[in-house]
C-alpha cells in the first residue's frame, strides 16, 4: 500500500523560494510514490492575521503557486482547510489528550507571543494541536516541511502516542521529510525567510522585482570593501548559488575569495539564476485560470471529506462518543 503524505501552508502571502526549497520541491517529488494531500491552512492563518480581508486572495495566490509548481490535482488532493470542517472536531478531541504544559513549551508559541504581545490568543497555544489534527485526520505518515516545523512534528508524534495508548492504535506516527535546503535564510541573512517577515523572494515576482530584491540582500558580513577577499562559506547569497547556479558555484566562490568579483556582481549572477530557474514556473502560472483553480479546490475538498468522515467516525467510537 502507498504511504500517505500531508502538508500545509498558511495563506499569508505568495509562496517564496524558502517555501519552494524547504517544502514544495518535496511536495512535487513525493507525488510519484505516495498518496499526497496538500492543504491551504486558512484557519491557521487566523492565529496571526488581524486583517482577514486578504485571506481569499491569498488562497487564490497559493493555489496558483502550487499548480504552477506542478502539484498535480489528478494525483494529489489540493484543498482549503476550512472546507473540510471535521478537522476542527478532531482538534477539540485531540485537545483533551494534550497536556497544556507541552504546548506552552513550544518555541514557536513563545516566539509568536513575544512578537504579538497584544494578541496572545488561545488559537496560538493550540496551533500544534490543530496541526496534528490536520495530519492525522488523513492518517498521513510522512510530512514534508522545513526545519522550522520539526518541533511541531515532534509534538504531533507525542500527541499521537498518547492518543493511541489511551484509545488503541488509530493513527500512524507522522515523520518529517526534509529537503537538502531545510532552512533558507531571508534577505537579511539572519532570520528564516518568511512571508510574515517580508524578507522573502516570491516565486511569482517579476524578473525586475527579483533583481531589486536580490540586490537588497545582505552578503558576507566580514567583507566591507570591494577589494576585501570574500568568505562564501558564511554568505547567505552564496548559499543560494548552490541551488540556482550549480554549474558556476565553484567559480563564483573562487572569484569571491580572490576579490575578483564584488557582492554586486555576485548578486547579479544570483538573480539571473533565479529568474532563469523560475521562468517556466512563471509562464505556467500566468496560464492558469481562476475557474480551473476553483474546480481543483472544490474537487480536493470533496475527496478529502471522504477520508475525514471515516476517521472522525473511528475516533468518536474509540473515545466512547458513539
Ligand atoms: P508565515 O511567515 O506566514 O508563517 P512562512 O513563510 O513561514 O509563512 P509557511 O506557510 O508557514 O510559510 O510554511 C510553509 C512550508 O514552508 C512549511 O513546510 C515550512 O516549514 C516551509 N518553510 C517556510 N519557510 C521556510 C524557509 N525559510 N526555509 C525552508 N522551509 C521553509
Ligand atoms: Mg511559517
Amino acid at each position: 500500500m502507498k504511504g500517505r503524505v500531508f502538508s500545509g501552508a498558511r495563506p499569508t502571502g505568495r509562496q517564496h523560494i524558502g517555501n519552494y526549497l524547504g517544502a514544495i520541491q518535496n511536495y512535487v517529488k513525493l507525488q510519484e510514490e505516495y498518496e499526497c494531500i496538500y492543504c491551504i491552512v486558512d484557519i491557521h492563518a487566523l492565529t496571526t492575521l488581524e486583517d482577514v480581508s486578504e485571506i481569499q486572495s491569498n488562497i487564490r495566490e497559493m493555489i496558483l503557486d502550487w499548480l504552477a509548481a506542478e502539484l498535480d490535482p489528478r494525483r494529489s488532493i489540493l484543498f482549503v482547510q476550512s472546507h473540510v470542517p471535521q478537522v476542527m472536531e478532531l482538534h477539540t478531541l485531540l485537545s483533551m489528550v494534550t497536556p497544556l504544559g507541552w504546548l506552552l513549551r513550544v518555541p514557536t508559541f513563545k516566539e509568536k507571543a513575544r512578537m504579538q504581545p497584544h494578541n496572545v490568543n488561545y488559537g496560538l497555544v493550540g496551533y500544534p494541536v490543530l496541526q496534528t489534527a490536520d495530519i492525522v485526520l488523513y492518517k498521513a505518515d510522512t510530512v514534508p516541511v522545513g526545519e522550522d516545523q520539526l518541533s511541531h512534528l515532534e509534538l504531533a508524534r507525542e500527541i499521537v502516542r498518547r492518543f493511541n495508548n489511551l484509545f488503541g492504535p488509530v493513527f500512524p506516527e507522522p515523520q518529517a521529510r526534509l529537503t537538502t535546503y531545510p532552512l533558507v535564510l531571508g534577505l537579511d541573512g539572519v532570520a528564516k525567510m518568511s512571508k510574515s517577515l517580508g524578507n522573502h523572494i516570491e516565486l511569482a515576482a517579476t524578473p525586475q522585482e527579483t533583481d531589486a530584491q536580490v540586490m537588497s540582500a545582505f552578503t558576507d558580513p566580514a567583507r566591507r570593501y570591494r577589494s576585501d577577499p570574500g568568505h562564501p562559506d558564511v554568505c547567505n547569497v552564496y548559499t543560494l548559488h548552490n541551488f540556482y547556479n550549480p554549474d558556476q558555484r565553484d567559480l563564483i566562490a573562487e572569484q569571491c575569495r580572490a576579490a575578483a568579483i564584488g557582492c554586486v556582481d555576485c548578486k547579479k549572477l544570483l538573480s539571473q539564476g533565479i529568474n532563469r530557474a523560475l521562468e517556466p514556473f512563471r509562464e505556467r502560472r500566468a496560464a492558469i485560470t481562476d475557474s480551473y483553480a476553483g474546480e481543483v479546490l472544490a474537487d480536493g475538498a470533496a475527496r478529502a471529506s471522504v477520508i475525514a468522515k471515516e476517521t472522525i467516525q473511528e475516533v468518536k467510537e474509540k473515545m466512547g462518543l458513539l
